[in-house]
């Protein structure tokens, strides 16, 4: 089903948005979601302000309100991962400012257990049980990197090294499609395993962070699930890739309160969102012109946007009228790519 409606016209870009529960100790007086319709619609307002003009509709392929759980929104989103298996290369990415639910929805909260597992887990888990089913006609291999971008810089997470080395790109015309052929590549063949590198991937992402200085929410992260088919009988082969991507966050920072490294980082995130941003809003337009080449993100997730690519952006909400601001820029980037 959800595959024919990702070969619309839209150019295989699909947009969810999902807004997250208020957390202990917030108001939910202070909520800036007005609707939420099952057709996709949104309608935000500032609570603390009167006025028509003050509420704002935008329309996506699906909104997940605040009760949706993870295995909700996974029903929704398995279509696009099953087609990595045949031969489809496919990204997922969240966007949205820090405190949104990005992480939430890529990996789940901290220490998860199945249930609150995210979209990652639940995706290579799927990728297994469906080649076992599939083992009587095909074999599959499954490999997976995990990369940072940090102030234009890709540095493996999985190496074992913690390397701080940066990593090269190749053009998306590599054979086997891989962006970052010096990233290590490991072998996964259960969930275990996934959980075992996730883990290594996300302590090496910590390296050099503080509490204050909390790193993760101003990098990139990107898991790349590369999968090798056979048909058993015919011989033939096919590759698929999935991107899962944890993006830094989208907040503005004040440029006239930020100095020095800050600043620079501050910088690059705006950068590199907005070359995403130009990217997918080229693909949207059928333009012929696609800029990829502006920003380490775009060229690292090349492979699995246009084409015969699907995209899926998550679009994160923080319901919070504090958050008033950053949710309404946020979902102008939204709106333009959608
Ligand atoms: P981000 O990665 O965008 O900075 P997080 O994923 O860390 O945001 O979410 C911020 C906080 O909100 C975390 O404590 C997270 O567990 C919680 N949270 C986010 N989304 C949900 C959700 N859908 N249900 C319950 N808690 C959530
Ligand atoms: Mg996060």
């Amino acid at each position: 089903r959800l595959y024919n409606e990702v070969q619309d016209l839209k150019g295989n870009i699909r947009v969810y948005c999902r807004i997250r529960p208020f957390l202990p100790g917030q108001s939910k007086k202070h909520s800036t979601i007005e609707y939420i319709g099952d057709n996709g619609e949104l309608v935000v307002a500032n609570p603390s302000k009167q006025g028509k003009e003050n509420h704002r509709l935008f329309k996506f392929n699906k909104v997940f309100g605040p009760a949706a759980t993870q295995e909700e929104v996974f029903l929704d989103t398995q279509p696009l991962i099953r087609s990595v298996l045949d031969g489809f290369n496919v990204c997922i990415f969240a966007y949205g400012q820090t405190g949104s639910g990005k992480t939430y929805t890529m990996s789940g909260p901290n220490s998860a257990s199945k249930g609150d597992w995210g979209v990652n887990y639940r995706a290579l888990s799927d990728l297994f049980q469906i080649s076992q089913n599939r083992r009587s006609s095909m074999s599959y291999e499954v490999g997976v990197q995990m990369v940072e971008i940090y102030n234009e810089q890709v540095r493996d997470l999985l190496s074992s090294d913690a390397s701080q080395k940066r990593l090269g790109i190749w053009s998306s015309s590599q054979p086997n499609g891989l962006a970052v052929p010096d990233a290590s590549m490991h072998p996964v063949n259960s969930t275990g395993d996934v959980l075992e590198l996730m883990h290594t991937g996300l302590t090496n992402r910590a390296v050099g962070a503080t509490a204050l200085n909390e790193r993760s929410s101003r990098s990139h992260s990107v898991l790349t699930v590369h999968v090798r088919g056979a048909d058993l009988e015919t011989g033939a082969a096919l590759r698929g890739n999935l991107h899962l991507v944890d993006l830094a966050g989208s907040e503005r920072v004040d440029r006239s309160e930020v100095t020095g490294d800050r600043l620079k980082e501050a910088q690059h995130i705006n950068k590199s969102l907005s070359a995403l941003g130009d990217v997918i809003f080229a693909l949207a337009q059928k333009s012929p012109h696609v800029p990829y080449r502006n920003s380490k993100l775009t060229q690292v997730l090349q492979s699995s946007l246009g084409g015969q690519a699907k995209t899926l952006m998550f679009v994160q909400l923080n319901p919070d009228v504090e958050s008033f601001s950053e949710t309404v820029s946020t979902l102008k980037f939204a709106e333009r790519v959608s």
